[in-house]
């Protein structure tokens, strides 16, 4: 069932863990944008350099330079059967962008799209709990997730780390640049059908499950 499909959602609604259990059922790669830049911000690229302040502070890094990131990332041979966007399009000049990039592999699978909902005090709980582990990626939560030992990932051993833009102001910034200008990417995407919206303020499985029937149900249109 695989192809391209899209996670669309606010900052912390789950979309990096949703992403990761997707890559592993169905064998296709997460590219996260997010973890694109971090990975650029630390080997200091040009790229990395240019997006570190604007991470800092919540504001979304020019278009070209994210499209053509992706572009060069959709490119490698891993995501020829498909692939998990986790963070693009985050604006309306991205997702007609990656429509018309896609739109020219004729052959491939149409882009599905699933938004993920949860309120804004959950968020603001789950963000400011996030600790990450800097090898496996692997994602926790201090308050409702938490390792066995305290600050320390359960299967690599290795310290656990806050993002930076994880604090309460910067997350305030992030929630009003996606008021501002994801939320018209979702509503781009619900427009063109192949999208379903899930409800993600219930257990990690049971949103996982949600959105495993809403990508069944749009490959079977
Ligand atoms: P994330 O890990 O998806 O929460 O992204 C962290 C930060 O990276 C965002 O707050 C933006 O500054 C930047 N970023 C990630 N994806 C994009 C994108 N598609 N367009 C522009 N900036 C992005």
């Amino acid at each position: 069932m695989p192809g391209p499909v899209l996670l669309l959602g606010a900052p912390g609604v789950g979309k990096g863990t949703q992403a990761q259990i997707l890559m592993s059922e169905f064998g296709i790669p997460q590219i996260s944008t997010g973890d694109l830049l971090r990975d650029h911000r630390a080997r200091h690229t040009d790229l990395g350099l240019l997006a570190e302040d604007l991470m800092a502070q919540g504001q979304l890094v020019p278009d070209g330079l994210v499209n053509k990131m992706v572009a060069d990332r959709l490119g490698q041979p891993d995501a020829a059967r498909g692939f998990i966007l986790d963070g693009f399009p985050r604006t309306l000049p991205q997702a007609t962008w990656l429509d018309t990039h896609l739109g020219q592999n004729a052959s491939a699978k149409p882009v599905v799209a699933v938004s993920i909902q949860v309120d804004y005090d959950e968020l603001l709980h789950r963000i400011t709990g996030r600790r990450t582990c800097p090898v496996c990626r692997t994602i926790y939560n201090a308050f409702s997730n938490p390792p066995k030992a305290t600050g320390i990932c359960d299967l690599e051993g290795a310290q656990l780390i806050q993002r930076s833009d994880d604090s309460e102001e910067v997350f305030r910034e992030r929630m009003k640049t996606f008021d501002l200008q994801t939320a018209p990417v979702v509503e781009h995407y619900r427009a063109q059908g192949r999208f379903q919206e899930v409800n993600g303020d219930q257990s990690v499985d049971q949103v996982t499950s949600a959105i495993t029937s809403a990508l069944r149900q749009l490959r079977s249109k």
